[in-house]
């Protein structure tokens, strides 16, 4: 057994622990308490730090970091997916050499910045082995999208790539982009192919921009123009008229295992039939910004009483994978909410929205250790408001 003692402890499914003491065996957190200030035979005492449980980052496109500063912030969404896209080229084809280099940066990166998992979107599952060779935890799901596909075919001929991925350690899921790059038959046919499987997990980009609900309410504006003009439309799509969760509701694709992305958009009618069903909703107001469709409620989503987790989204929309610099964003906008559920959301709520929430997201006996010290100034009033100030990888250090 060993321990460490800190000046702080923020165990997040319990109030700050001063003069901390933290038990350690095999990798596992045996006990939490207080202690006394002189350390003990054994102990390693870490000084004026407060530990905290490694961070999840519910959203990330790690296979995108390549694009890192390449597409600028835009004042339409559909004006930032035009450009990624003229980049990019098709997301589903393959990634050179020089593409996959950057995911490894953008690993280590999130790392040093306390990240210990991340729910990981990929067309191509590049991310797959570096995420390994890093020990970066999290889900990957294996994003598909096809407004014309008319059944899961997709999913079949893409069978092939996840086995060899799982084959590979990754607990692998499938996911569908959004509601209007996928159809709905591909949307049904992910959805009961998830449900059966090993990572019954699944992700879904919704309510991002304005140009979605116009385009969702009424079957017009940009969203239609840009399908029209790859030749994506489809006559015979029936336009729901109603706001995203209800169209997907209304189809039984969204439960308990959807983690629900951006919802900026969103009502409160939304969200609050989004936390009946017990999604998580994951919040990225750095992207959001980023891209053009304007900051989150974030206030109301935490007055909703949605589950709500945090992303930072991909290196081509938002300047680092860091998510202190995503939770000093989100408590600038959402000054009235308790800085204890801003960082519950950083780490617990991510970690259960995974599946990962029997090991990770908080310091519970019986987890594993997975913990980072943030250096603490002299003297801290509160320590939980004092991590939502922003903090760089040179203040934190793996325990
Ligand atoms: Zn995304």
């Amino acid at each position: 057994m060993k321990s460490v003692r800190a000046a702080w402890a923020c165990p997040i499914d319990q109030p700050p622990i001063r003069d901390a003491v933290i038990e350690i065996e095999d990798g596992i957190i045996r006990s939490i308490s207080s202690g006394s200030r002189l350390p003990a035979p054994g102990s390693r005492d870490l000084g004026n730090v407060a530990i905290l449980p490694g961070l999840i980052n519910a959203h990330t496109h790690l296979e995108l970091s390549w694009l890192r500063g390449c597409v600028p912030p835009a004042s339409q969404f559909t004006d930032w997916v035009k450009t990624l896209f003229a980049i990019r080229g098709r997301p589903d084809g393959g990634m050179s050499a020089a593409q996959v280099a950057p995911i490894h940066e953008a690993i280590a990166e999130a790392r040093a910045s306390g990240t210990v998992a991340v729910g990981d979107i990929s067309n191509s599952l590049a991310a797959v082995g570096p995420m390994r060779e890093a020990n970066l935890d999290g889900v990957v799901f294996h994003e598909l999208l096809g407004f014309k596909e008319r059944d899961g075919a997709l999913i079949d001929s893409t069978r092939e790539m996840r086995s060899r991925a799982v084959s590979a350690g990754a607990r692998v899921s499938l996911a569908p982009h959004a509601p209007y790059s996928t159809s709905l038959e591909l949307f049904k046919a992910i959805r009961s192919a998830v449900d059966g499987s090993a990572c019954p997990i699944t992700s879904v980009h919704l309510g991002e921009s304005a140009e979605e609900i116009e385009f969702l309410q009424k079957g017009s504006g940009p969203w239609r123009g840009m399908l029209e003009i790859i030749g994506a439309w489809r006559d015979d799509w029936p336009v729901p008229a109603c706001d995203p969760v209800a169209y997907l509701d209304r189809h039984g694709i969204i439960d308990e295992k959807t983690l629900v992305i951006h919802g900026v958009q969103f009502g409160d009618g939304a969200l609050t039939r989004l936390a009946e069903i017990g999604a998580t909703l994951v919040t990225c107001p750095r992207s959001n910004q980023w891209v053009g469709v304007g900051y989150p409620p974030v206030e109301r989503f935490y007055k909703s009483g949605v589950n709500v987790a945090i992303g930072t989204d991909s290196l081509a929309s938002v300047e680092d994978l860091n998510l202190f610099s995503e939770l000093k964003t989100l408590r600038w906008l959402a000054p009235g909410i308790p800085a204890a559920k801003l960082l519950e959301s950083a780490t617990l709520t991510g970690a259960r929205a995974l599946g990962l929430g029997d090991e990770l997201g908080s310091l519970t006996p019986g987890k594993r250790a997975e913990m980072i010290a943030v250096t603490l100034p002299p003297q801290v009033e509160d320590v939980e408001e004092y991590l939502l100030g922003g903090i760089t990888p040179s203040q934190l250090d793996w325990v």
